[in-house]
C-alpha cells in the first residue's frame, strides 16, 4: 500500500495532507525518514512514526484507557468533556468510539475501537462477558446484604418493568468495598444494585473486561494499544 494511503487509513487527514506529511519528512519507518508518498509498504505489521510519535498499523483500532473521573463516555458531551478528548487526533479522526459507557463519575477500563461488529459483539449482554467493578459503598456492608447481590435483586426498568439481575461472585473486599462481575451492561447498574441493597455507590472503578486488567502503570488518563480483539476474549 502507498505510504500516503497508510496514513489516510490510520486518520492523519486528507489524502493530500498525508501526502504533505510525507514530503516534509514528517513519517520515519525504522529510523529512517521516507519522503516519497508514492513509497509502497506491506502495511500488516508496520510501525511507523509521525512527528516523533510511533504508531503501529491496524486495519481496526482497539484501545484501552483508564478512564479518569469527569469525563463522560459519549460523542456529544452535555456537561464534561469526552473520553475522546483523551485520545489524539489520528484516533478521534478514525472514529473511535466507547465499547459500552462508563458515568462520568466512573473511573477504570474503558475499551475504544472503530470497528463496529466489535462494539456489537461486546456490548451484547448474549456474548456474557464478564467486567469487574469495585464499588467503594457509603454505608458498612454485610454478608447477607452481598449474598443478596449473588442471588439477584430486581431493577426497575421504563415502562414500569422489573429485571432480576444477579452480580455472580460478589464480594466484600473491606468493609465498605464491594467487588463484583457483570455480564450486562444496563444504565447505572452497579449503583441501583447497591441502591437496591439499601447502600450507596460513593466510588466506582471498573478493573477488569473480559480477560483484560487494567494495567497498575497505567495512570488515569493514559491509553494503549490492545493489539487483538482476542486479548478481549482471552484466547
Ligand atoms: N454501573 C454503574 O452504575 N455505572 C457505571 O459507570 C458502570 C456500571
Amino acid at each position: 500500500m502507498r505510504l500516503s494511503q497508510i496514513l489516510f487509513t490510520q486518520g492523519f487527514g486528507t489524502r493530500r495532507l498525508c501526502a504533505g506529511l510525507v514530503q516534509h519528512g514528517e513519517v520515519r519507518i525504522g529510523g529512517q525518514v521516507v519522503d516519497d508518498p508514492e513509497a509502497d509498504f506491506d502495511p500488516e505489521g508496520l510501525v511507523f512514526e509521525v512527528g516523533g510519535q510511533s504508531w503501529p498499523y491496524a486495519e481496526k483500532a482497539l484501545i484501552l484507557l483508564h478512564k479518569p473521573a469527569g469525563f463522560e463516555c459519549s460523542q456529544k458531551p452535555k456537561h464534561h468533556p469526552s473520553v475522546l478528548s483523551l485520545l489524539p487526533a489520528p484516533l478521534r479522526e478514525r472514529g473511535v468510539q466507547p465499547i459500552g459507557r462508563l458515568d462520568e463519575d466512573t473511573t477504570g477500563l474503558l475499551l475504544l475501537t472503530d470497528d463496529g461488529s466489535l462494539i456489537h459483539k461486546l456490548t451484547s449482554p448474549k456474548h456474557h462477558v464478564p467486567k469487574v467493578y469495585e464499588a467503594r459503598c457509603k454505608h458498612a456492608l454485610t454478608e447477607e446484604a452481598v449474598a443478596q447481590l449473588r442471588h439477584g435483586v430486581d431493577l426497575h426498568e421504563p415502562g414500569g418493568r422489573s429485571e432480576h439481575v444477579v452480580a455472580e461472585g460478589a464480594e466484600m473486599a473491606d468493609e465498605h468495598l464491594l467487588r463484583l462481575t457483570l455480564v450486562e451492561g444496563k444504565y447505572h447498574q452497579v449503583k441501583r444494585m447497591v441502591a437496591a441493597i439499601g447502600n450507596r455507590v460513593e466510588g466506582l472503578h471498573r478493573s477488569r473486561f473480559g480477560a483484560l486488567a487494567l494495567p497498575a502503570d497505567l495512570a488515569p488518563g493514559q491509553w494503549q494499544w490492545v493489539p487483538s480483539p482476542r486479548a478481549v476474549w482471552g484466547d
